[in-house]
């Protein structure tokens, strides 16, 4: 399986959009790696995860080549992951060689309703299926199963378990935000291959709960190895950074490659 992150900050990106603190004016000076557009992956060119305000940005930097997808998964009705306003853009008055199929799109209950309300103005090219919870589903020949996010109260926010016809499975997590016990039962006896997981306070261990820190990901990694689902050698990056942090790409690198966890950046890809 290839994954490849697109878009790797939290929801303002990271320079933020209007900001300009030290960790945003750092970024801007050293460019490369430290510039990070808002977060999404791609499962072999084919199954995209969320539909950030950046795409356009990852199909004109980034090599996503945004036509030949099969399937759009989307984890929760978030901004930064839910550009629903951009989708429309895929309607035969915008393209000049129209798309000949109806993507399919799957998701929580808040994006398919809110999905659901747009196309009814305006009809679109997608399918709408909303995704329970545990129930594993085949999308664009991937087994996919949503497990519940601990991130925002207000809206259904989903982590993907998705595995290949090779029996190769990733956990994808973000947002996440430290699991409620339930999805650790359920998570119980799963052979996990690969993990990408937010990282949203960076060092920051009094930030907002309902994201992921250092010592979080950390405790995520060594919980999933002690129940046996994730081996200690097993593919682990961390994404979905915030200037909050405040840590440049090489001073997250210094930090988390002695735990064997990758630090994302946008345009990274690799294999499970
Ligand atoms: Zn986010
Ligand atoms: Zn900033
Ligand atoms: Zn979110």
């Amino acid at each position: 399986m290839n994954i490849k992150l697109f878009g790797t900050a939290a929801a303002e990106g990271w320079p933020g959009l209007f900001c300009n603190c030290k960790a945003c004016n750092t970024a801007k000076e050293l460019g490369g790696k430290n510039i990070r557009t808002r977060s999404s992956g791609l499962i072999d060119g084919v199954l995209k995860i969320d539909f950030p305000p950046d795409t356009l940005m990852h199909v004109l930097y980034h090599g996503l080549d945004i036509r030949s997808i099969e399937a759009l998964l989307f984890t929760h009705a978030h901004d930064d992951h839910f550009a629903v306003s951009e989708l429309q853009y895929r309607r035969s008055g915008f393209v000049a060689n129209p798309l000949t199929n109806v993507l399919p799109v799957y998701g929580p209950p808040d994006v398919i309703s809110e999905l659901t309300n747009r196309s009814a103005a305006q009809p679109m090219p997608y399918t709408l299926t909303t995704l329970s919870p545990w129930e594993t589903i085949e999308i664009a020949g991937y087994k996919v199963t949503p497990i519940i996010a601990q991130h925002d109260t207000s809206l259904t926010c989903y982590n993907y378990l998705i595995q290949n016809s090779a029996g190769k499975t990733l956990l994808y997590a973000s947002d996440t935000g430290w699991y409620h016990e339930e999805t650790w039962t359920f998570l119980l006896g799963k052979r996990i291959d690969g993990i990408v997981c937010e990282c949203t306070n960076g060092p920051k261990e009094d930030a907002w709960s309902a994201h992921m820190n250092i010592s979080s990901v950390l405790r995520l990694r060594e919980k999933l190895i002690e129940t046996g689902s994730f081996r200690a050698d097993g593919k682990m990056i961390a994404t979905h950074f915030s200037h909050w942090g405040a840590l440049t790409h090489d001073e997250f690198e210094t930090l988390l490659n002695p735990h064997n966890i990758q630090t994302a950046y946008d345009g990274i890809e690799f294999e499970i």
